[in-house]
Parts: C-alpha cells; structure tokens; sequence
C-alpha cells in the first residue's frame, strides 16, 4: 500500500465556529483531503495574504494543509521539516495528532525510520479526547508495525483504532480503521480474514463516500483471494479497483491493482498478452519509484508469465531481478527494523531511566517519612524517659520518704518519740566507745515511774500513757541534746550522756523539778521518778554492765523509798518527799496478742509488758516466736506442748499448768498468744480468771485477730448484714442453724467433725458433712471463700472462691477459715450471694 494514500486519509477535525474565516479554512481543510487537493493551493495563497486575520489555530490548521500538498506534490523533505517545527508550536490536541500521523507518514516515505519511530512515539504518549484523530494515529501505527514486521503488534494496534471508532458515528473514520485492520491481517497473511475486514471495509468507505478507499477495498479483496488461489475472482474484484482507481486519479493504488489483474490472468492462464503489457508498464513506473518491493513483485510475475508463455531463459532473467530486488527490499526492512529496534531500545531504556527517577523519588520521599518517623520516634521515647525520669523521681522521693519514717518508727517509741530501746543501745554503744577513746567522763542513767501501775488502775491507762508522753517530753528538754535519751519498756527510761555522775545528777535535779501535774479527761494528777545512776569509771567493762548498775541503783531508790536519785559510784541522792513507799512490784499476769503478723501488729503496751515481765510464755507461729525470744531470749515456748495425735484437750491443760505455777510463784507472767489471745482460744480466759480467783492481778491485753484481718483484707464490713462466727465442729457437732441473711464464718474447717481432738489436717467426710449439712440452706452453687491471712509481710492472703459443692476437694491448711457471703433476696424472692469486694494486693 503506497504512502500516499495514508496521506489522504486526514481528515479535518470539525469545528463549531461561525465566523467566515473558520468556514474558509474548514473548506480548505475539506478540499485538501477531497482530491484533487492541488484545487487546494489557491485557496491556501488566498487565506495567506489574510494572515493576520486568522487565528493561530487557524493559522496552524492553514499551514498544515499547506505542508501536506507539499508532500503530496513531492517535496517531501521540505514538508517533514516544516510539520516538524509545526510541532515545536502550541498545537490543539486533534491538529497535534494531526500532524504527527502526516509527519511519521512523510518519514516513512523518505525512509527516515528513525524519526518516523521517534515521532510515532511521541504522538502515541498523546493520543487524546479526539477518538477519530486517535485512531488515525494509531491507524499510522499500525501500518509501521507491518512494515518492520511487528505483525502482531500492528494487528492489535488496528483493532485499538477500530475500538476508537466503532460506536462513533464518523463513517470515514470506520473506513479507514477497518482498512488498517485489513492491511494488518494482510500483512500476516491471514488472507481469509483479511478478505472479510476488507468486504466490510467496502462497506464503511461506502457509507462514508469515500471512493479512494472503496477501490482501495476492492484492491485488497482482490489481492486477498489471489493468496488464497482463487484468480478468477480475485481478477473481478482487480478490475474494479483499477477502474475506480483510475476514475478518481489515484496513480500508485491503479499501480498495485493492475499487479492483482496481472496476477491473476497469468494465474488462470488467460489474457496472458494483457498481462505482460500491464506489467511492463508497471515495472517501468516502479523502477522510477525506486520501489525494490513492488519491483520484486512485478519481476516475479513477468518470470512466472515468461515461464508459462515457455521462455525459461527469460524467466530466470526476470527471476534473478526478481531475487535482487527482493534482497534491495529485505536490506530496506532490515533498516526499517533496525531504527524501529533503536527507538525501541532508547524508548524502553528511556522508560527504564524514568522508572529508575521515580524509584529514587519514591525512595528519597520513603527516607524523608523514615527519618520524619524515627525523629517522631526519638522525640517519644525521649517524652517516655523524661515521664519515666520524673516517675522515677517522685518515686524516688517518696520511697526516701516512706524509708525514712520506717528508720525513725524503727528507731523511736512512738508513744514519747524518743529512742527506741534497741536504738539506745546501738547509739549508746558508740557514744561509749567514743568517750573510753577520748578519756571524756560517760555516765548512764535509768529512771523509772514510781508506782505507775497505781496510776494506770486509779486514773486509767489513757492517763498513763499521756503520764508517759509528758515524761518522754521533758527528758528530751532536759537533755537537750547533749546526750542520748529513750524508753526502754513500760515506764522505765534510759539516758546516756557524755558527762561525769555530778551533771548527770544536777540533770535529773533539772528533770524532777519539770515534772509537774498532768490532767486528763479533768483529772489531775502528778507522780514522780526514781532513777540510777552509774558514771563509766573503768570497771565497766561495756555499756550493758554500766546501764546494769544504773538498773541496780535504781532498784536501790525504789527500796529506798522512791523519788530519789542513787548514784552507783557513790552516795544515795535525797529525796523529796516521796509518796508512802510501796513494795516491791508483786508478781501477775498479763496476757497479750502477738497479733497475726508480729511485726505490724504487735501493740507497743504488749511489747513492753515482754520486756518488763519476769516470765514470758509464747503460743504463736514461728515467726512470732522468733521475734519474741529476740526480745526476750528466756520465752517459754509453749507450742512444745502440742503433738501430733495427742488430745488438744490434754495440750490445754498442760499449758494452762505450766502459766499458773509461774503465776502461783509470785512471779509477773506475760502470756503472748497467737493473734487475740481471747478469740477462739480456751486456756488465756481460763488462766486470767484463775489467777483473779487466786487474789492476784490479772489482765488480758487485745490483739489483732484472724478475723479482723478477714474484714480487711475480704473487705467485708460485719456490720452490714451481721455475722455468725463458729468453730466448724462446733457449727456440725451443735447442729447450729445458719442466719443466712448474713456472713458465716467457720473457723478450722479443716479439722470440721474431728471429736477426738487429735487431727491436724483436713479430712474428705468431715468436709462432705459440713457441706452437705450447709446445702440445707445455701443452694451447692454458692460462691464461698477459702480465707488464710497473712502471717508475713510479704505473704499475700489467701481468698479462694469456689462453689459450696466443691469444698471436699478443695487445700486446707490447719487455720483455713470457710466464709460464706449472705443469700441476698433475688426479685422473686430467689436468694442471690453477696459479693464481698476482692482481695487487693498487699
Ligand atoms: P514501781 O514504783 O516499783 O516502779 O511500781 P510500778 O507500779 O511503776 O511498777 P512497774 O514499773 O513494774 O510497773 C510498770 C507498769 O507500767 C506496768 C504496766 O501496767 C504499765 N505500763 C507498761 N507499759 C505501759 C504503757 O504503754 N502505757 C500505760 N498506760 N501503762 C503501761
Ligand atoms: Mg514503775
């Protein structure tokens, strides 16, 4: 298919405007595509001489047809030049596409395949809005694709075009789509389908009036049958196309149809004098063109018809021309194909560059949001160490804080907040050593209330701690810090200063004459104080020994009659008159609760009543024990008592026995037991009422029970709904009747239904009796709680949960206690636990 005809095939794009000009230059437009386009020229000169006038898209629109007669008219090189600078211009979107299908044509032509490709390019990356433009372009595309032998690439770049204009309503522009599609399959030799494309080609350029590409389809229709051998045919259908060829002027496409006409009448054997001029005539035109293929195929055909007219030397001469020009054509191709690689590969590395430019945009824009982050980042854990810093900081100060009122409560007696008697001794033990060192004078003194148990029973024990603060109070003043001052236990108090026995007395002279009488509750009273004195004087040996000789000047003011100072190193101190002397302190019993964890329970009166009392006995955990025989090493252990398999009963008695004989002896007894020692517990009633029945002082002092630490630790307040409060056996053996609308405790649930008084540990029948005795009025899916307080610090209580029905199979430990939460009344009168809070952490 010879260029020129594509050069026909642009069409003008339509235009809305009015004015006259417009209409001027659209009917240029229109004459330059409607041959015979030379009609054109004076048109052209006679809008040139309006150039002013016009519109730069006018004035491009002129100038385009105006470079396209030029090529038509055979200044090829000329006209490429001048569309290539039309496209330096800005060009409307359709005259752009325009103009680069004319421009690749032209180059095509003049066999510049490098821009030819380089332009196809460029107007492929701008197919537009304007389908019927577009599918030119790609129409011209198309074409290029066959001649480098891209048949494949051509086919499918057709059938784009025709998908432009399909459902368009531009009949012209179907015409010449559907020739592309033809031309494509052509080229592929698809012969049949190629006929088919080319009916409907006939078709299209019919509706569309267009002549050149009806003969054009005919032309092809013809060839097409020629390929696949049917000559009689294909001769009709190249005989119509010569004539309409002929009839509209279109010399290069009669060319090529009268090479179908030859064909056929050499192939069917007839007319083979017709053929032979036809193809003279045509091998002299195309050897004018310069046309290497169209001459291999005219000399084929002059071989074929030398051959059957029976001139075989004639015929290899044709076909040896044939072969030489076909080889001129192949180098052409190969050229074509060549440029077409180049543009290709410069196309695709091009691509490649700007894929590679945009991966390092990309990756220069991810390193600019990493770094935004990692900077987000940093600045957030900086934010999070700065709030940990500052966590950390107050934290810091309040456990400095909090350890600073541990190391002054474990220092000081917090009843007077002088020092404690442990911290007396370590202080003193320093000060002690100093003063042997340095050669200074050391003097302890012990002092003590006279008669401070008659204060308590007269005034109350309120008034005897206030009796004990206001003292603590006044040594402090009296010391002044000039020495080391605390209490020792109860009512006694040890004072240690760096000075000779003379300034430790003239102190106390100052001290005796500031107590003065206290009133509590709006009683008045006054009382005074014996103390000891001993100065260091090299004959003792430590600290221990000087405050035992101080202890025992003391017991020398009291038997002299209190309210005195006795010196150990020297004479007795006067007195001023002192109260009726009394005995010796007389022998009693005091019981008190260690509490549940000894440490923080234990109260500063029971510490003290240790301290002071003659014999200690202890009933407590180990713990409890330990820190007792701590304080007073000589505590009678009373657990011993107990043994595996032994009546509990026989273990009373014993301890009660072993608690009275001391009792009976005149001795001051402190009895320490577990937590209260009046809750759940027999012997310490029993042995305070014994001793009142024997005429000799007894008391108990309160502790802090298991069951006080239940309601803290359960959070339960006993006071909301009431509480039931039994030994397990007792509840099973009493056949004891629940109050269900509040709390119930079993104590020793683990030893429920033991009679013997012997087991330690919990037994599956005793459990299975309490429960199925409680199932009579709790339902078996009851939330119960197993409770163990904590005996230690850092022990956590145990609160386990658990459905009634499932305490057989639960752990117990011998002090495990079973509480179980009301039935609280449900809408339906259903009854519903109650929920005691959880148990915090400690
Ligand atoms: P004496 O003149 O022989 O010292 O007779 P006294 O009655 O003062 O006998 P003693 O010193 O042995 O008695 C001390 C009493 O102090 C025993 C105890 O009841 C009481 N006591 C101990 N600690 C405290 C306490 O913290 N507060 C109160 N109010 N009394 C305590
Ligand atoms: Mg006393």
């Amino acid at each position: 298919m010879p260029i020129a005809l594509l050069l026909l095939a642009f069409a003008p794009a339509p235009a809305s405007a009015s004015a006259a000009l417009e209409a001027e230059v659209r009917e240029l437009e229109r004459l330059s595509v409607t041959a015979p386009w030379r009609e054109s020229g004076a048109k052209i000169e006679a809008l040139a001489s309006r150039l002013d006038a016009l519109t730069p898209d006018q004035r491009h629109r002129v100038e385009f047809v105006r470079l396209r007669n030029l090529a038509l008219a055979g200044d090829q090189p000329a006209a490429l030049a001048g569309l290539t600078g039309l496209l330096q211009q800005d060009l409307s979107a359709s005259l752009r596409l325009r103009v680069h299908a004319t421009a690749i044509n032209i180059a095509a032509n003049v066999e510049d395949w490098s821009l030819a490709f380089a332009l196809l390019g460029e107007g492929l990356s701008s197919l537009g809005q304007d389908p019927g433009e577009s599918a030119r372009l790609l129409g011209v595309a198309s074409y290029l694709h066959t001649l480098v032998g891209e048949t494949g690439k051509a086919r499918e770049l057709a059938l784009q075009a025709l998908g432009l204009v399909e459902s368009g309503s531009d009949p012209r522009a179907l015409c010449l789509a559907l020739g592309d599609v033809a031309l494509a399959e052509d080229h592929a030799r698809n012969y049949r389908e190629a006929e088919t494309w080319r009916h409907r080609q006939i078709e299209a350029c019919t509706r569309a009036g267009d002549p050149v590409f009806v003969a054009n389809g005919k032309y092809g229709v013809g060839k097409m049958l020629a390929g696949q051998g049917r000559h009689a045919e294909a001769l009709e259908w190249g005989r119509q196309a010569l004539a309409e060829f002929e009839a509209v002027g279109f010399e290069a496409g009669a060319w090529s149809a009268r090479l179908v006409v030859a064909e056929s009448l050499i192939e069917s054997n007839r007319g083979l004098e017709e053929a032979r001029a036809l193809l003279i005539d045509t091998l002299r035109y195309y050897r004018e063109q310069e046309s290497d293929l169209a001459i291999a195929e005219t000399r084929g055909l002059l071989a074929r018809l030398a051959e059957r007219s029976g001139d075989l030397a004639a015929a290899l001469a044709h076909f040896k021309e044939a072969m030489s020009a076909a080889e001129a054509a192949e180098r052409d191709a190969r050229e074509r194909r060549l440029a077409y690689l180049q543009v290709e590969f410069d196309t695709r590395l091009k691509e490649q560059q700007i894929a590679l430019l945009q991966a390092e945009q990309e990756l220069a824009a991810l390193q600019v949001t990493a770094t935004k982050r990692r900077q987000l980042l940093l600045w957030m854990g900086m934010l999070g160490l700065l709030v940990t810093a500052i966590l950390l900081a107050v934290l810091l100060r309040r456990s400095f804080r909090e350890r600073r009122r541990y190391r002054w409560q474990s220092e000081r007696d917090s009843l007077t907040r002088l020092y404690n008697y442990q911290q007396v001794r370590k202080l003193g033990q320093a000060m002690f050593a100093r003063a042997r060192e340095t050669g200074r004078p050391f003097t302890a003194i012990v002092a003590d209330i006279d008669l401070f148990k008659q204060v308590n029973d007269r005034h109350g024990h309120a008034a005897g701690d206030e009796a004990l603060r206001s003292l603590g109070a006044w040594i402090g003043e009296a010391v002044d810090g000039r020495g080391i001052a605390g209490r020792s236990g109860g009512d006694e108090f040890t004072i240690l200063l760096e000075t000779d026995a003379a300034g430790a007395e003239a102190l106390l002279q100052r001290l005796r004459a500031r107590i003065g009488p206290i009133t509590v509750f709006g009683r008045t009273f006054g009382f005074s104080i014996s103390s000891g004195v001993c100065q260091a004087d090299g004959q003792a040996a430590d600290l221990e020994q000087l405050i035992h000789e101080a202890d025992q000047a003391l017991y020398r003011a009291k038997h002299g009659g209190r309210d005195r100072v006795v010196c150990a190193n020297g004479e007795a101190q006067e007195a001023h008159g002192a109260p009726a002397a009394a005995s010796a302190s007389a022998g009693g019993l005091v019981v008190v609760g260690s509490g549940i964890q000894f440490g923080r329970h234990v109260s500063e009166r029971a510490l003290s009543e240790i301290r002071e009392a003659e014999v200690v006995f202890c009933l407590a955990d180990p713990f409890a024990l330990g820190m007792i025989a701590g304080l007073r090493p000589d505590t009678v252990n009373l657990g011993l008592h107990y043994a595996e398999g032994k009546d509990r009963r026989q273990t009373y008695r014993e301890i009660d026995a072993a608690i009275m004989a001391q009792v009976r002896a005149g001795k001051r007894v402190c009895a320490v037991f577990y937590g209260h020692p009046g809750v759940f517990a027999d012997v310490p009633h029993r042995v305070v009422r014994k001793a009142r029945e024997a005429g000799i002082p007894a008391r108990m002092e309160p502790g802090i029970s298991a069951e006080a630490c239940l309601y803290a630790d359960l959070g339960i307040d006993p006071g909301a709904h009431g509480v039931q409060s039994l030994e397990a056996t007792q509840f099973l053996v009493e056949e004891r009747r629940p109050e269900t609308a509040g709390l119930l405790l079993l104590w020793q649930v683990a030893l429920a239904g033991d009679l013997s008084c012997t087991r330690f540990h919990a037994e599956r029948e005793g459990l299975q009796a309490l429960v199925d005795r409680l199932l009579r009025w709790y339902p078996p899916d009851h939330e119960v709680i197993l409770y163990e307080a904590a005996r230690l610090p850092i022990e956590t209580p145990r609160a386990e949960r658990l459905p009634l029905r499932d305490l057989p199979d639960a752990h117990y430990e011998e002090y495990t206690t079973l509480v179980i939460p009301p039935l609280a009344r449900g809408p339906q009168g259903a009854s519903t636990p109650v929920d005691p809070a959880p148990i915090p952490k400690p």
